[in-house]
């Protein structure tokens, strides 16, 4: 295969089997309703209700049953072929399950009269029950499936001022809710959400004894609710954000909605399960522990035991199936550090494995290990080192679980006598004006304000223009060994090297823009596109399977799987002949109210860096650029492109950027996406200490870092804090407005250039 192929002819080039077509075929639409099968996550199961018996007569409420909502909105979005929706699943169990039709039929009309009306997906009113059919459906059967859905988009936060029913339920379901309950005695609530929703009120209804929680499961989310129903197959998806009793019990939820021009991180590190574990009195208000989902069997963890060698530590166990189905479990290690004088969290999560399929009595043994070192914390303020990752002297105790509530607490531990420095970093991106830090014993600490010098990162390289004396030599040359990128760059004038820096037009079926395109020099124009629910090809007349969206992928806690949906990803883009998949998004679930949640995985750094890690594995295996995004602090839509992130570098390192680290040591990937916010006053993408202090002196990132999609930053000082890409296609003015001001230098772009061709020569 000639190199470049795809990129420069777009060859109509089918990568499956016998010449066919892989993009949204049956393995990959297969791989997508297991997924969303293993990301569901069963809450409650009271008295066994689930999986229904065979001959189980049911009837289904609500027109969530019919308005599947596969994955949010926006960039996130994908064009599938078909959706199947949780009646469809149903229908397609009768040989397991009676249905009361009349009901979804009612249900059906509705809902095609409310989108004829102009209504949105997963934004349609919960009608009324007509009471004959109630008191039909009641005839029919005592037991009931209640459907509820939430659709939420980029660029649109939820409100919590009673204008928008995203976390609570809207007066309507509350009618259907109450009616239902009231009439039947068995009662299961599936959630097609996309982030948490309150479950305080499921309480009140001693019918409702099953909750699923479904996520939004792709394409065929409505089939894999099926299989669970019946159980066809046996949920094993925990939690990876905590379900508080109430939306006001997030940290997050008094000061999200402050102010449009910035949010103020007080909660510090004490985010999601980091807070209602370790604040006094705030476990009580958890509904549901992070971790926690029940199955339809039961396993034993036993026989733990566990070493360190000094750089790690290792845990095994022996997890046996002690019910009568197959299933899976996850299993989890939670470290608590001691107290010491830097405030720490009781609880964080350093490692968890995942079973295969154990049959009844069957046993596995699973090995858990991590770094010591990785039990540090980031001391900004110098209490043992200043900015340096510290573990205070003391003892480390480890719990061992299935959530982060049921666990034992191991008899190994281990001991510092002396505090141990373990890094020591530069102090970067700090606030100026934080006002107050959250700390472990849930008072609030006055944060003087504090004046701020950013450190500059001079360039180091050097590339004068040589004119080419003879024809152009190609980038080909470069890739066959034949010519050096340093040499290579010198022939390309500035205004040439300007071009490389920012995005290029579309071509193919790609609708997010290009990279490159200097034909004079053999630079093909490599394609972006969207994800991460899957490659979105927007408007281009090619559909493309719809994965479930990344909470549900996390919830799976399963790493082999979502390596293969990377995998699978990459190979529809590349069919596609595109070869960046701007995948996987990790910002962290700070408040359920962002509305970009679905995109994104955990409110834990932990699980969301593993699970980026995984994907990225699994999509440059097929040679194509996936893109880690949006790197930071994006937590928030409203106002996004100018809204300023302001937390303590602590929160920063920890939380925040922790995730986006474990990926790249992890996996290496090829290009990460800065955020459109600022970060402490200064926005992401102009941001050098964030890009070349933190990410490329410390974490070792060698790869490219590209603007999100039309940001308002400034291009020239974007150059000079090592963005190396401006997307995406644009006029070039303002760079060249710097580079003929003097405040960016040829050499300057010519570094990102560099970076950026290394990329492209990686690429097939
Ligand atoms: C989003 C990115 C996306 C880009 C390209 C932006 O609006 O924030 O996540 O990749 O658009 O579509």
């Amino acid at each position: 295969m000639m190199k470049w192929q795809r990129a420069l002819y777009q060859p109509c080039l089918p990568l499956g089997e016998h010449q066919t077509r892989i993009t949204e075929c049956e393995r990959h639409i297969r791989l997508s309703r297991e997924a969303a099968c293993e990301g569901a996550v069963l809450l409650k199961n009271e008295g066994e209700l689930l999986p229904f018996a065979k001959g189980q007569k049911v009837a289904i409420f609500g027109k969530a049953q019919i308005d599947y909502v596969k994955c949010g909105g926006g960039a996130g979005d994908v064009t599938v072929s078909y959706v199947r929706n949780i009646y469809e699943g149903c229908k397609m169990k009768e040989d397991k399950l009676e249905l009361f039709h009349p009901l979804s039929h009612f249900y059906e009309e509705n809902v095609r009269i409310q989108y004829l009306q102009g209504g949105q997906l997963g934004k349609l009113q919960e009608p009324d029950v007509p009471q004959e059919l109630l008191e039909r459906a009641a005839s029919f059967t005592d037991t009931a499936v209640v459907c509820l859905n939430r659709f939420s988009e980029e660029t649109v936060d939820r409100k919590n001022d009673g204008t928008d029913d995203y976390v609570v339920l809207s007066a309507q379901e509350k009618k259907m809710v109450e009616q239902v309950c009231a009439k039947f005695t068995h009662v299961v609530l599936l959630l097609n959400v996309g982030a948490m929703l309150e479950m305080n009120w499921t309480r009140k209804y001693p019918s409702l004894q099953a909750i699923l929680m479904l996520w939004q499961g792709g394409m065929e989310g409505g089939l894999a609710a099926a299989d669970l129903l019946v159980g066809d197959v046996n949920p094993s998806g925990k939690l990876v954000d905590t379900c508080a009793k109430a939306f006001e019990d997030y940290p997050s939820s008094e000061g999200f909605h402050e102010s449009e021009d910035y949010v103020k991180y007080t909660e510090d590190v004490f985010v999601g399960y980091r807070y209602f574990e370790t604040i006094p009195g705030a476990d009580k208000k958890v509904a549901y522990p992070f971790g926690y989902g029940l199955s339809y069997t039961s396993f034993s963890i036993s026989d733990i035991s566990a070493c360190d060698n000094g750089k790690k530590i290792f845990v095994t166990a022996m997890v046996t199936n002690m019910g009568t189905r197959a299933g899976k479990e996850v299993v989890q290690l939670y470290y608590q550090p001691p107290t010491g004088r830097i405030p720490k969290p009781a609880r964080e999560l350093c490692a968890f494995v995942k079973t295969p399929l154990l049959k009844p009595r069957e046993r596995y043994e699973v090995l858990l290990t991590f770094d010591i070192a990785d039990m540090a914390s980031y001391d900004d303020l110098g209490t043992v080192k200043k900015a340096a990752y510290v573990m205070e002297r003391g003892r480390y105790r480890l719990h061992l679980g299935n959530s982060i509530r049921n666990t034992v607490c191991l008899s190994y531990t281990y001991e510092l006598e002396v505090d141990r420095i373990v890094k020591q970093c530069v102090s970067y991106c700090r606030p100026q004006r934080l006002g107050e830090r959250l700390l472990a014993d849930g008072s609030y600490w006055n944060v003087p304000d504090q004046e701020v010098v950013h450190r500059k990162f001079p360039c180091k390289t050097v590339c004068e223009y040589r004119e080419p004396q003879q024809e152009p030599r190609l980038l080909e040359e470069v890739a066959e060994g034949q010519l050096s990128l340093e040499e290579f760059l010198t022939q390309l004038s500035d205004e040439e090297l300007m071009g490389l820096l920012r995005g290029q037009e579309n071509t193919g079926v790609a609708n997010v823009g290009g990279m490159g395109n200097l034909p004079k020099f053999g630079i093909p124009n490599v394609m972006t596109v969207d994800g991460p629910a899957g490659v979105r090809l927007h408007e281009k007349g090619v559909t493309t399977t719809g994965f479930p969206i990344a909470t549900a992928l996390a919830c799976t806690w399963n790493l082999p799987l979502v390596e293969e949906i990377g995998r699978a990803g990459a190979l529809e883009a590349k069919e596609n002949n595109l070869c960046i998949w701007l995948t996987p998004a990790l910002n962290i679930h700070r408040s359920p109210l962002c509305g970009r949640n679905f995109e994104y995985y955990s409110e834990d750094p932990f699980i969301a860096g593993k699970m980026a890690a995984a994907m990225v594995r699994g999509i440059q295996s097929q040679n194509i650029v996936a893109v880690p995004k949006h790197l930071a602090c994006n937590n928030k839509e409203t106002n996004r492109m100018e809204s300023d992130s302001i937390l303590s570098e602590r929160a920063l390192r920890e939380i925040y950027l922790r995730g986006f680290e474990i990926c790249v040591k992890e996996s290496r990937p090829k290009m990460i996406m800065t955020s459109y916010n600022r970060i402490n006053g200064v926005r992401a993408s102009e941001n050098g200490e964030l890009l070349n202090g933190i990410v490329r002196e410390e974490w070792g990132f060698a790869g490219v870092f590209t603007t999100d999609w039309w940001n308002t930053a400034d291009h020239g000082e974007e150059v000079k804090a090592g963005n190396d890409i401006r997307m995406p296609i644009y006029d070039g003015v303002a760079l060249r407005e710097a580079y003929e001001k003097g405040t960016v230098t040829r050499d300057e772009m010519a570094v990102c250039a560099k970076r950026f061709l290394k990329m492209i020569l990686w690429l097939e």
